[in-house]
C-alpha cells in the first residue's frame, strides 16, 4: 500500500552533503555567533524580498515581538489581527502587553476581512498585523490604505509565506516591518530554530538588531534592556543554501495545489481558489465531516494535520483575557472544519494521485 506522510523533511530537501560543506566551514571558521555567514544571508534574504534590511533572530516568535517592540507597540496598545491564526501570532502581542484585537476572515480566503476592520479601530489601536496564512498572500494593498487612513503601523507575520506576492512584490516589501520564521517545516527552514525581521525602514532594523542582542550596539554599552535572540553562524549557512532553491520549491508547491484544486473540486468540500502568488505553506480544505475524514484518510496510511483545532481566543492561556470574550463564527467553525491535506516538493503523482483518490472514495461512500 502507498503511504503518504503528511510531511516528509529528508524527502523534501535531500542536501545532506552541500550542508555538510557549509557547516564544515563554519565550524573551521572559529566564529559562531554573528558573523559573516549571518550577515550574508541577511543581505541575501533582504534582497530576495524586495527590502533594504534583514535582521536574524533566534525564531519567528522573537522576530514578531521584536518587530512590534521596535515598533513601539507596547502596554495596553491595541493590534488589529485575524483570528484565524497560529497562536504564536497572539503570544507576540500579549507578551509585550499589547492587546490583540481579533478580526473575523471571509469565508473565500480565510484571511482577515478587510472591512470588518474600521469598527474596531479605537484611539488605543497602535498597528495591524496582517498574516499570511496557508502561505496565502493577505490583503496588503488595502491593508496598507487602511493603515494609512487610520495612520496605524503595519507589520506582517510572514511565517508560512516566504516568497508568495501580492502584485509583483514579495512579503517584506509591504507595510512597516515583516517577522519570518525558518522553523524546519517552513517553506524555507533551517536545522533548528531561526526567523528574522525583514523591513525597509531604517529605524526599525536599527532597534531590531539591538534588541536581539542585549540591547547593546557597542560591546558591554547597552542603549536598550534587549533580549537575546540571534540567528546563529550555523544555521545561516544552511539557509544560504538553500534560499537559492526556494523559488523553484515554491513553485512545485504550487503546482501540486493547483493539482488538487481540480481533481477535488467537484466534491462537498470548500478549496480556496488556485492563487498563482501564494506558496501554499499548507493545502487547507474545509469540510463538516473533518474529524471523520480524518480517521478515514488515517486507516489508508495518509497523514493529515488541523491548523488549527483550537482558536486563540479560545486557548486556557488566555481564560481570562477580556478581548476573548467575544464570539467569531467563521473562525470557530474553520476551527472545527479545516483539515490540511500531505503536500510539499518530492510528493510523487502516485502519491497525490492515491490522497485525491481516497478522499473521492470517502464521498462516494457517505
Ligand atoms: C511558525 C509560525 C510562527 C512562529 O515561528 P517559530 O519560529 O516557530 O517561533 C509564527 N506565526 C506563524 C503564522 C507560524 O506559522
Amino acid at each position: 500500500m502507498i503511504q503518504v506522510p503528511y510531511l516528509n523533511l529528508l524527502g523534501v530537501y535531500q542536501d545532506r552533503d552541500r550542508l555538510l560543506s557549509s557547516i564544515t566551514s563554519v565550524i573551521d571558521s572559529g566564529w559562531y555567533i554573528l558573523g559573516r555567514e549571518v550577515a550574508a544571508f541577511e543581505a541575501e534574504f533582504a534582497a530576495f524580498c524586495h527590502a533594504e534590511y534583514c535582521i536574524g533572530t533566534g525564531n519567528g516568535l522573537d522576530a514578531l515581538r521584536l518587530m512590534l517592540l521596535a515598533g513601539d507597540i507596547g502596554e495596553g496598545d491595541e493590534v488589529i489581527v485575524s483570528a484565524n491564526t497560529y497562536i504564536a501570532t497572539i503570544l507576540a502581542i500579549t507578551q509585550i502587553g499589547a492587546i490583540p484585537i481579533l478580526v473575523e476572515p471571509t469565508r473565500e480566503t480565510l484571511q482577515i476581512d478587510c472591512d470588518r476592520i474600521a469598527k474596531k479601530i479605537s484611539d488605543r489601536t497602535q498597528a495591524i498585523l496582517a498574516v499570511h496564512l496557508y502561505g496565502q498572500p493577505a490583503p496588503m494593498d488595502k491593508l496598507t490604505a487602511i493603515a494609512r487612513q487610520y495612520n496605524l503601523l503595519l507589520f506582517d507575520d510572514c511565517a508560512q509565506a516566504h516568497g508568495a506576492k501580492i502584485g509583483d512584490r514579495r512579503v517584506g516589501s509591504w507595510g512597516d516591518a515583516s517577522a519570518f520564521s525558518f522553523f524546519p517545516t517552513k517553506n524555507l527552514g533551517c536545522l533548528g530554530d531561526g526567523g528574522a525581521v525583514v523591513t525597509s525602514n531604517a529605524q526599525i532594523a536599527e532597534k531590531v538588531k539591538l534588541l536581539r542582542n542585549y540591547g547593546s550596539g557597542q560591546k558591554y554599552y547597552n542603549q536598550l534592556a534587549g533580549w537575546n535572540s540571534r540567528l546563529d553562524e550555523m544555521q545561516a549557512a544552511i539557509l544560504r543554501q538553500r534560499l537559492p532553491e526556494l523559488e523553484t520549491k515554491n513553485a512545485e508547491r504550487r503546482r501540486l495545489a493547483q493539482r488538487y484544486e481540480e481533481n477535488l473540486r467537484n466534491l462537498p468540500i470548500y478549496l480556496l481558489p488556485y492563487n498563482a502568488n501564494a506558496v501554499y505553506h499548507i493545502f487547507p480544505i474545509l469540510t463538516e465531516e473533518r474529524d471523520r475524514l480524518q480517521q478515514f484518510l488515517k486507516a489508508s496510511e495518509i497523514g493529515t494535520l488541523i491548523h488549527y483545532p483550537i482558536p486563540s481566543h479560545h486557548q486556557e492561556c488566555y481564560r481570562d483575557r477580556p478581548w476573548t470574550k467575544i464570539s467569531l463564527p467563521i473562525t470557530e467553525k474553520i476551527a472545527r472544519e479545516e483539515l490540511s491535506l500531505p503536500l510539499y516538493p518530492r510528493l510523487t503523482p502516485e502519491q497525490q494521485d492515491y490522497v485525491i483518490d481516497r478522499i473521492k472514495t470517502f464521498y462516494e461512500r457517505s
